[in-house]
């Protein structure tokens, strides 16, 4: 049985996605490769082995190639860790790590006085939360030389800038009761527990284009909605079905892929934008207008350059653009499936 770090969300919450699914599922991991790529990027710059300048159309080990965007995103990071890398005095990137039975890499980790400071680069746009994270915890565990606090940060460049930097404190005393759970979790599993429970940590998981849990869990959810049901509990329902609908259309992608045939559906080639076969100097000579356009850089790419962010608060203003309605407590991901944790 292999236990990652990376899937500690879902398997210390359902035992039953450990188990070998029956087909092979194809979801679409750009957002991950690139994030992966970032990743060698930044750990190449903090080692010393290139700069970020060198890097641009360099193929990451996983055969994602490096673009501008992603060498700002870099750039950026190293920026942005430059406060915590100074308290640290020490600090690792991509280490490979194990605790107890689970193994994982942990993006970075920095050591300061009595401090620990953990963090897991992301690079979705939806916002991953650092409260409760498994993740991260395991990692703290792995890397715990007997720390007193700790910082579980979440980075994600590419979701909104209140969510980019996300950090969950917690004192020694806190994290050896998650450490405890953690144990105890896997002391189960290697007794062969086969417990299976639906929610939020389904999404990605092999087993969701057919896992009858999740299915049950939908249906009762759809059955029992009703004129009084609250906009959480519909938007609980929502993400499920969302994820059901995710991991069919992977199931029929894999399967499509490799050949067999399903009814009712076709590979239909997607095209990206049109794109000019000649230089828009000569295309503008031809056409007769005017081919280009000067466009402003956005404020994030211009932040993303390395001006001093207290210049750019200055001249910088965000307009109100309209109203939406959101739950109260802020972390409306933590709400699915249960009440949300209370932040500590
Ligand atoms: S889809 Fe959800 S309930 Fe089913 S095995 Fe995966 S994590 Fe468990």
């Amino acid at each position: 049985m292999n236990l990652y770090f990376s899937t500690a969300h879902r398997w210390m919450r359902c035992a039953q996605s450990l188990t070998i699914p029956r087909r092979r599922v194809d979801y679409d991991m750009t957002a991950a490769n690139e994030g992966t790529a970032v990743d060698w990027v930044i750990d190449k710059v903090l080692l010393g082995d290139a700069s970020i300048d060198d890097m641009e159309a360099e193929i990451a080990p996983n055969g994602t190639e490096i673009t501008n965007v992603m060498l700002s995103y870099a750039g950026q990071f190293i920026k942005d860790m430059q406060p915590i890398l100074g308290d640290c005095e020490s600090a690792e990137t991509q280490a490979k790590v194990g605790f107890d039975k689970a193994d994982g890499r942990i993006d970075f980790f920095g050591r300061g006085a009595d401090h620990l400071v953990i963090l897991d680069y992301k690079y979705g746009h939806n916002p991953v939360y650092a409260f409760e994270n498994w993740q991260l915890l395991f990692g703290a565990f792995a890397a715990d030389m007997g720390e007193r606090t700790f910082s579980l940060i979440i980075y994600q460049p590419r979701a909104a800038k209140e969510y980019v930097i996300d950090e969950w404190f917690l004192t020694r005393d806190e994290l050896l009761v998650y450490r405890e759970r953690a144990l105890t979790r896997m002391a189960q599993l290697s007794r062969g527990v086969k417990d299976a429970t639906a929610g939020t940590h389904c999404l990605y998981c092999d087993h969701a284009a057919e896992c009858d849990t999740l299915g049950h869990e939908i249906e009762v959810r759809a059955r029992t909605m009703n004129d009084t049901m609250d906009l959480a509990y519909l938007r609980e329902l929502q993400r499920m079905v969302k994820t059901r609908t995710s991991a069919v259309e992977a199931d029929i992608t894999a399967r499509m892929r490799s050949g067999e045939y399903v009814e009712g559906w076709c590979m239909a080639p997607t095209y990206g934008q049109r794109k000019l076969t000649i230089d828009p100097i000569t295309a503008q000579t031809i056409l007769g207008v005017d081919t280009t356009k000067q466009v402003a850089r956005s404020v994030a790419e211009i932040e993303r350059l390395g001006v001093p962010a207290d210049i750019l608060d200055a001249i910088t203003t965000r307009p109100l653009s309209g109203h939406k309605v959101q739950p109260v407590a802020p972390d409306d991901g933590h709400k699915l499936f249960g009440p949300p944790p209370s932040k500590t």
